[in-house]
């Protein structure tokens, strides 16, 4: 199966109470773990790639070329969307120029006035080659108020807002952080996911920064409307602490375990196994 758009697999996961996990990709081997777990597991994927993967991969043609060389060469059958995670204006054209087959615009940064008018040109440049548009929405309070430790948490009629331009997704703060949580971290705000939700008809949420959430919470957050889980820390985490391993104990000094393909093959095995618990969590085993 070739490359799809994230609006119908993110539809199906609205309606049937399960959510997709977006997992990042930095390289050949991520993409590879990801995918082998992703068809493994019978799931739907999203590969998220940042603008800075995508320059450290040498740009969205590659990208776009290795993620369709495994589809086809590994035999994927489940559905696969590549999607730019926290894409500029710029950056999301250029994205879906390269054959990206979902994209987020992410203006939280802008005044909504201006988030809304960038966000209704991306919503028709991209809908107009079949492509899926995530869209976030500013934060309210957080650092700026001096909070730090609690996330960012979204107003949720400027939500309404974004959601009535006809994106297909929609990220909006409910107090989760990106990277690794604070100790003093009060959880999800469960009251502000439910206003979202509301006021927005049940489009299909996100949640961004999923390393760190627990499982309950993650669970609750499901059930009241989040569809997309977007996973990255996680799986730095595991790589490394496997890559770790394997050095500490030596193993790339015996025979030729300085073989790349062995030197990488433990982080790799530690993400496919990472993937696969997630979907676990999410739901979306058996979901292809
Ligand atoms: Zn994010």
């Amino acid at each position: 199966m070739g490359l799809v758009s994230a609006r119908e697999m993110l539809l199906k996961a609205r309606k049937e109470g399960y959510a997709v996990g977006q997992f990042n990709i930095n390289n050949l081997e991520w993409t590879k773990a990801i995918l082998t777990a992703a068809e493994e597991a019978k799931s739907p994927v999203i590969l998220g790639v940042s603008e800075g993967a995508a320059r450290y991969m040498t740009g969205f043609d590659t990208v776009v070329g290795m993620v369709n060389g495994m589809l086809k060469n590994l035999n994927i059958t489940v559905p696969v969307a590549i999607h730019l995670d926290h894409g500029s204006f710029e950056g999301a054209k250029a994205a879906i120029e390269a054959g990206f087959s979902s994209v987020m615009f992410d203006g939280s940064h802008y005044p909504i006035d201006e988030n809304v008018e960038k966000t209704t040109e991306i919503v028709e440049y991209a809908h107009s080659r079949g492509i899926s548009v995530e869209a976030e929405v500013g934060a309210i309070g957080g650092e700026e108020d001096g909070v730090v430790g609690s996330g960012e948490v979204a107003d949720p009629q400027e939500c309404k807002r974004i959601a009535d331009l006809g994106v297909d997704i929609l990220a909006a703060g409910i107090g989760n952080i990106h990277g690794k949580y604070p100790d003093n971290w009060p959880g999800l705000r469960f009251d502000v996911l439910k206003e979202v939700q509301d006021v927005t008809g049940g489009m299909p949420l996100v949640l961004h920064g999923g390393t760190g959430i627990p499982g309950d919470m993650i669970q609750e957050a499901i059930g009241l409307g989040v569809s997309k889980i977007n996973v990255n820390t996680e799986c730095q985490l595991v790589f490394a602490a496997a890559t770790r391993q394997y050095v500490e104990e030596g193993k790339d000094l015996v025979g030729k375990g300085f073989d790349p393909r062995k030197l990488l093959a433990p982080g790799a095995k530690a993400i496919v196994q990472t993937v696969k618990e997630k979907m676990e969590l999410f739901g979306s085993v058996n979901k292809a």
